[in-house]
């Protein structure tokens, strides 16, 4: 059973409680009257002990609970709706740097935990979309490209659109080996997408930047050596994927100015 805050299980568990507190409160008050009565009379007053507060806790206790319930679900439907990206579905901006900074910090001194990798994905001359066929095809495809990203990916993973065509994906505990084939998994993902704005078939394609780490960095950080190799990807001609480890010599503080 469900003992969550939005849970019929803490409903019911909490009801069930409250009755027997009540019951035994009403024995205990009446306890002192037990002596004086014949064993008809003590029966008939255990009884009413028992059935009273039942009759009149349990109902109230269940309503009162049942709206705090109520209030749990409204709250964790209001969180979830601050948290995803309307057009896509996927995590927006502040919840996927929120929930990956605090995985990094989680797994900073992790034996095995403080490694893995960030990428960020931008679809390649997006605009020119925009331009030919209007907003709303654009808006379409930035679906179709959340859901090929989604596909490729497992449940741990995160996965959010950070920017107007840009996605960043993080993948806990994964070696460069494994974030090379996540990325191009994903490009080729991306690649097979059918578009078709106005029955004309139009290819999308995206450029994959990715930064694997082997210790602990901050997600500031993090990003923006993913968003280095981004930039490097487009250079290299848009469609491609640049992923790799960073190096001791990138951290520096040299580097990032
Ligand atoms: P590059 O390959 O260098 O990334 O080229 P690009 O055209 O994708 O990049 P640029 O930054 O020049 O343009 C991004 C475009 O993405 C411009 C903007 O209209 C479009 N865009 C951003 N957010 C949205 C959105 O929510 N919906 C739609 N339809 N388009 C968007
Ligand atoms: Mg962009
Ligand atoms: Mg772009």
């Amino acid at each position: 059973m469900d003992f969550s805050p939005t849970g019929w299980g803490r409903v019911i568990l909490w009801t069930a409680l409250g009755a027997i507190g009540c019951v035994a409160v009403a024995l205990f008050i009446d306890q002192f009257n037990f002596p004086s009565l014949s064993p008809d009379q003590l029966t008939r007053a255990v009884a009413t002990d028992i059935a009273v507060p039942l009759l009149l806790a349990v109902p109230i206790l269940f309503f009162l609970l049942s709206k705090l319930r109520e209030l749990a679900v409204a709250h964790e439907q209001l969180r979830r709706h601050a948290a995803t990206d309307a057009l896509t579905n996927l995590l927006n901006r502040s919840a996927f740097t929120r929930e990956v900074e605090e995985e990094l910090a989680d797994a900073r001194f992790a034996s095995d935990g403080a490694r893995g990798s960030l990428l960020v994905i931008d679809a390649d001359n997006f605009k020119r979309i925009n331009d030919t066929y209007g907003h709303e095809h654009g808006d379409a495809a930035l679906q179709m490209i959340a859901r090929a990203i989604r596909s490729v990916l497992r449940a741990a993973d995160r996965v959010g659109r950070i920017g107007g065509e840009e996605f960043a994906v993080f993948l806990p505990g994964t070696s460069l080996l494994v974030a090379e084939a996540v990325a191009e998994r994903l490009r080729l993902a991306v690649f097979a997408i059918e578009f078709r704005p106005e029955d004309r078939r139009h290819q999308l394609t995206v450029s994959i930047g990715g930064a694997v780490y082997d210790r602990y960095l901050p997600f500031a950080e993090l990003f923006r050596l993913a968003d280095q190799r981004l930039y490097a990807a487009k250079q290299n001609g848009r469609n491609c994927v640049a992923v790799s480890s960073i190096t001791h010599y990138e951290t520096l503080p040299a580097a990032a100015a």
